[in-house]
This record gives C-alpha cells, sequence and structure tokens, in this order.
C-alpha cells in the first residue's frame, strides 16, 4: 500500500503540532509506525491522502453508528448551514436535542450541552461536588472520562487508596481527592468508602468499560454500585460517553437497567460533531448556572450544526431501531473471530458488548485493567499492521473498541473475517 503523503504530512505535521498530532492515540505509537491522514469517508469506509480504501471500525472513536456521512446527517448539516453556524444565543434545535435525550434516557430530567465528553465529565464532577458539599471521587482502573485534571489519576497497585498523577502537572491535591477502585470488584469500593465515610461525593464509572478494550460490567456489581451510592449519599456518574446510543439506545443504563443519578454523554449524541452533555435528576441539574451556583458555561455550546448533527442521528436511531440488527452481525463477527482464534490455536480472548468488541491477545478472561494488561500489545501491533495492509482500519491500540456500524456490508465482514484468519497466525 502506497503512503507516501500520509508520511510526508506526517513529517511536516511533527514540526508544528506536538507528535504530529490532535489526540495522542492517533499516532499509531503502541502499534509502531506512522498514522494515516485521512481524506474523506463514507458509510464503512475511509479514503486516505494517497486514495486508499479502508473498511473503517474506528468510526472515529465511536460516533459513526450509523456510518460516516450518513446523508440524512449530511442533509440536515448543509440546512443549517445555510442559515447560520453559531449564535450565541439558544436555538430551537438546542431544545428538541435536550427534549430527545430525555425521553430516550428516562434518569435525565434535564441536561446541559457542552463540546466534548471531558466537558461532560468534569462539569459533572463539579456538580456532585457542589451538591454533596464533599471533594473525593472514586473510579476505576483502566476507565477513561476525559483528559481533566481529576481522572488523570491512576492507584498503584497496593496502594489503592494513595492517589498518584498519571501526569506531570496535576497537583498533589488534585491527585488525592482522586480514589480508584478496581472494576467489576465492589468490595475494593466498599473498602474506599469506609476509610474516606462522609468525604465521597461521586463514583464515576464507565457501566461498559470501553477504554482498557472492551470490558463488560456484571450485573451484581453495577446493582451494588447503585445500592451503595443510594445508601451512603453518593452520587452515582455514568459515563456514557462512549456507550450512550450504542449498546442499546438508552445506553448501558437501559442495558442494566440501573438509573444514575448523573450521565454524561459524547461522541454519537453529536453525530460526528464536537458535542458532550450531561445531565440527570432534576434536583442536582438546577444547581447549574444560571439557574443554580455551579458555574459551568461555553461559547460554542449547543452550536446549531452540532446540535442539528445529533437530533438527525438520534432520529435515525429511534426510527429505525437498528440495535437487534447491529447484535446480530456482532455475534456474528466475534463468532468467526472465535472461530479464527481457535483454529489458529493462539491465546485471544474476547469481549463483547452490543457492537462493541475487542480482541484481547491474552488468554485470561478480562474483568478489569488487571487482567486487560496482561495483553500482548506486540501481538496486536503485528496483528493491527497485517489488517491495515489489507485495507481493515482498526484502532491503534490493544486498549480500544472495535466499533461495528450499520453501514458495514457482508461483504465488508467477510473481507474482514477472511483477513483475521491470515492476521493472526
Ligand atoms: C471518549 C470518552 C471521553 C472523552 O470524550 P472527549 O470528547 O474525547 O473529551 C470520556 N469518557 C468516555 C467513556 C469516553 O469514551
Amino acid at each position: 500500500m502506497n503512503t507516501t503523503n500520509s508520511s510526508a504530512l506526517f513529517a511536516k505535521a511533527q514540526l508544528l503540532i506536538p507528535g504530529g498530532v490532535n489526540s495522542p492515540v492517533r499516532a499509531f505509537r503502541s502499534v509502531g509506525g506512522t498514522p494515516i491522514f485521512m481524506e474523506r469517508a463514507t458509510g464503512a469506509y475511509l479514503f486516505d491522502a494517497d486514495g486508499n480504501k479502508y473498511i473503517d471500525y474506528v468510526g472515529s472513536w465511536g460516533p459513526f453508528i450509523l456510518g460516516h456521512s450518513h446523508p440524512v446527517v449530511i442533509d440536515a448539516l448543509r440546512l443549517q448551514l445555510e442559515k447560520a453556524t453559531s449564535f450565541g444565543a439558544p436555538t430551537e434545535l438546542e431544545v428538541e436535542l435536550a427534549e430527545m435525550i430525555c425521553n430516550i434516557m428516562p434518569s435525565i430530567e434535564m441536561v446541559r450541552m457542552v463540546n466534548s465528553g471531558t466537558e461532560a465529565t468534569m462539569s459533572a464532577i463539579r456538580l456532585a461536588r457542589a451538591y454533596t458539599k464533599r471533594s473525593k471521587i472514586i473510579k476505576f482502573e483502566g476507565c477513561y472520562h476525559g483528559h481533566a485534571d481529576s481522572f488523570l489519576i491512576k492507584a498503584g497497585s497496593g496502594a489503592m487508596t494513595l492517589g498518584v498523577p498519571d501526569s506531570p502537572g496535576i497537583t498533589i491535591g488534585t491527585a488525592t481527592d482522586t480514589l480508584n477502585a478496581r472494576y467489576n470488584d465492589l468490595e475494593s469500593v466498599r473498602v474506599l468508602v469506609e476509610a474516606n465515610l462522609n468525604e465521597i461525593a461521586a463514583i464515576i464509572i464507565e457501566p461498559v468499560g470501553g477504554n482498557m478494550g472492551v470490558v463488560p460490567a456484571k450485573q451484581e456489581f453495577l446493582t451494588g454500585l447503585r445500592e451503595l451510592c443510594t445508601k451512603e449519599k453518593i452520587v452515582l456518574i455514568f459515563d456514557e460517553v462512549m456507550t450512550g446510543f450504542r449498546v442499546a439506545l438508552g445506553g448501558a443504563q437501559a442495558l442494566y437497567n440501573i438509573q444514575p443519578d448523573l450521565t454524561t454523554l459524547g461522541k454519537i449524541v453529536g453525530g460526528g460533531l464536537p458535542v458532550g452533555a450531561y445531565g440527570g435528576k432534576k434536583e442536582l441539574m438546577s444547581m447549574i448556572a444560571p439557574s443554580g451556583p455551579v458555574y459551568q458555561a461555553g461559547t460554542l455550546s449547543g452550536n446549531p450544526l452540532a446540535m442539528a448533527a445529533g437530533i438527525a442521528t438520534l432520529t435515525l436511531l429511534q426510527n429505525e431501531n437498528p440495535y437487534p440488527r447491529l447484535e446480530q452481525r456482532s455475534e456474528m463477527l466475534s463468532k468467526a473471530f472465535q472461530e479464527n482464534i481457535n483454529r489458529a490455536g493462539i491465546k485471544a480472548t474476547l469481549q463483547r458488548v452490543g457492537s462493541m468488541m475487542c480482541m484481547f491477545f491474552t488468554d485470561r478472561e478480562v474483568w478489569s485493567f488487571d487482567d486487560a494488561i496482561t495483553s500482548d500489545t506486540k501481538a496486536y501491533g503485528k496483528y493491527f499492521h497485517v489488517m491495515l495492509d489489507s485495507g481493515i482500519y482498526l484502532a491503534p491500540s490493544q486498549y480500544e473498541a472495535l466499533f461495528l456500524s450499520v453501514a458495514h456490508s457482508d461483504e465488508d465482514l467477510e473481507k474482514t473475517i477472511t483477513t483475521h484468519r491470515k492476521a493472526i497466525v
């Protein structure tokens, strides 16, 4: 595959942009090689700067459950583009999208639009702290909630209560307010709550782990978290930036039938434009400015183009209900992968929830970060490059999800399965 233009662009980009990219994982550091620069996309396909075509399983990291450049979404954008791209004043579109979100997710009574998932989670935490008048939060090792300071903290093993920053530039003060528990391990949460009685403002979790590969939550674990939070008056935040409208229309909270106090959204809700949102109980949300004292704002928040793309996407998802078909096709794909794995006799474990899946290069079952990191990331890198050279674009990291979209055809899946068979031996 000729990637001359991508290589030249990357060389220039590295002089102008840190690492040549505007978000780290795009740089291919964990799989080796140089990133492919993209030019256009339609349906399940990406076309790069050298004219190569790829079957895409990244979907811009989650938003494109309908495939790229869906004609209905593009029409909605075109229509709005003719009217205005921003007002800095309220629009009917914001009301419409807010109403759709509240209808789809009954735990959300009021919602505030922001511009990214990161903004949504950091604002939700601020609100939870204001509401409870407490400082500390509990998150889970391996869960990603965007790049705000509070979330870039990982507990060293054996020192679960001691926060250590994951990045320079984060103060010790911030680090000590973030506690890490183990995913799918309710006891690890109980220990932290008991050691910090009446100090925990919020527990934030990806109700299906999607940023350490794909790690499903066990039902008892999420049910137990809900009970614990209610009992200890802790705000339970489901970070559904990835899972919202993905694992089910109503997100993981619908799949597991659990009502969080706050929910954060992003990715699909913006239909491929930069949108985040956070919402939940009216009692909490009415504390947000200007109806309450918790300040949070945004010059381009609720941007009309972004709202139009979000409305078009959610409307299609509501009307067409692609979830049963996506489930069936995702199951077919993961079964075929499993057959390939069995035939090759390699160490690999598949995890899948709906149209999110991950092949871990480990023989362990993967239920936590500790399990996930037993993966052979070199083996993933090799597999990734064989797939890429055959025109199949996977996430350039072991610890990301493969996303299936409505647009992937039978032929796309067949080609993917055949290539996978050759790539893993
Ligand atoms: C992607 C993601 C975020 C961050 O969203 P950005 O729009 O990249 O800031 C937060 N939480 C989860 C679960 C995500 O998958």
